[in-house]
């Protein structure tokens, strides 16, 4: 792969620079991909509402001079964000904003949900997080003794899912004290970890993070997020050969989003790619519906349509779980 200098240099940066040289605004990014802004549906009150965040490694695998490129469609603020849909709301999932507070989502049996940061090192356009202004949130050392001691009470509770905003944006230091604290609690049998930087930000997959997690007694699982195969950079896949060589568990979660992945070719395509890296497709996420993201709905019957194409090309450990979000649930809602 050829790189221009300026990648070059960015590239040798570690994740924490990477991370702060991120693409913060349309012009700079639009600049980057050789389009032109002026002939993208792009929203400067969009970018307010919620804005653009893109790191390089992302950036660098969207097509230059797409205006249609799926991955573009991820994190462009655009017009439609601002239309009216019906059903979509602020919290369709009817607990994040209390869970933000407490640090502690306890809805499924033996699982509970760890929110120790609200921060991401991209945003999403889809994503439910838009609605809360919680970029900051960074649970108290105080508070997330507090969450310890609530999990230490409950023997009913067998893993713990690292979680947030992204848990992989935590300094390893803090990380590697919290690994500790539940490698201490006798009745939990593994740690999750829910993050979509092996993907979007792969540099964060350093040797230390490796050593950290390899020290861990509990079973370690990493369920990354990726929603289309042009995510998988040869940086990507270096980073993802690395967990698994340590004996980490990988699982892929995706979302189904109109314009990015709502075909067979491209869900086919995702599940192929990921397997042969070592990564195997666990859910295909129906969309939450969140103020500003209706225009990437897709339909609970398209949706079956779509997975049945996917059932009928691939083997069926390539087949993701069809599921969807309802609040007051006891799991996740299986469609397929
Ligand atoms: C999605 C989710 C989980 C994990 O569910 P699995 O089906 O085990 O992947 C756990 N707790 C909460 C609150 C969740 O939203
Ligand atoms: S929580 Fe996940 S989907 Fe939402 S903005 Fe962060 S990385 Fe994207």
């Amino acid at each position: 792969m050829h790189e221009p200098q300026p990648e070059i240099q960015h590239f040798a940066k570690n994740w924490q620079q990477q991370l702060a040289e991120a693409f913060n605004n349309i012009k700079d990014l639009c600049r980057y991909l050789h389009l032109a802004p002026d002939d993208l549906p792009v929203s400067a009150v969009a970018a307010e509402n919620f804005p653009l965040r893109v790191p390089l490694s992302f950036a660098a695998c969207i097509e230059k001079g797409n205006p249609n490129d799926p991955l573009l469609r991820q994190i462009l603020p655009v017009n439609e964000e601002l239309n009216i849909y019906p059903g979509f709301s602020h919290d369709p999932v009817g607990d994040l904003a209390s869970a933000t507070q407490t640090g502690v989502l306890h809805k499924y049996h033996g699982r509970v949900l760890l929110i120790n940061t609200g921060s991401c090192a991209i945003n999403c356009r889809y994503c439910f997080r838009r609605n809360f202004p919680y970029a900051d949130l960074q649970l108290s050392k105080q508070k997330e003794d507090a969450a310890i001691q609530a999990i230490q009470d409950d023997a009913t509770i067998s893993e713990v899912i690292l979680s947030g905003g992204d848990p992989l944006l935590l300094s390893d230091a803090r990380l590697a004290r919290l690994i500790q604290q539940l490698n201490n609690i006798e009745h939990l049998q593994r740690i999750r970890i829910h993050s979509r930087l092996p993907i979007v930000l792969p540099a964060r997959i350093t040797d230390e993070l490796i050593n950290s997690l390899k020290l861990s007694a509990k079973q370690i699982i990493i369920i990354t997020h990726c929603n289309h195969a042009n995510e998988i950079s040869d940086r990507v896949v270096t980073a993802c050969n690395s967990l698994k060589n340590s004996g980490i568990t990988l699982f892929n979660q995706a979302v189904l989003l109109k314009g990015v992945n709502d075909n067979a070719k491209a869900l086919c395509n995702l599940s192929e790619q990921l397997f042969s890296h070592g990564i195997i497709p666990y859910y295909l996420h129906l969309l939450d519906k969140a103020t500003g993201t209706g225009h990437f709905k897709v339909s609970e019957q398209d949706a079956l349509v779509l997975i049945q194409q996917v059932q009928a090309a691939l083997p069926g450990y390539l087949v993701p779980k069809l599921v969807k979000e309802q609040a007051g649930a006891a799991s996740k809602q299986a469609i397929f």
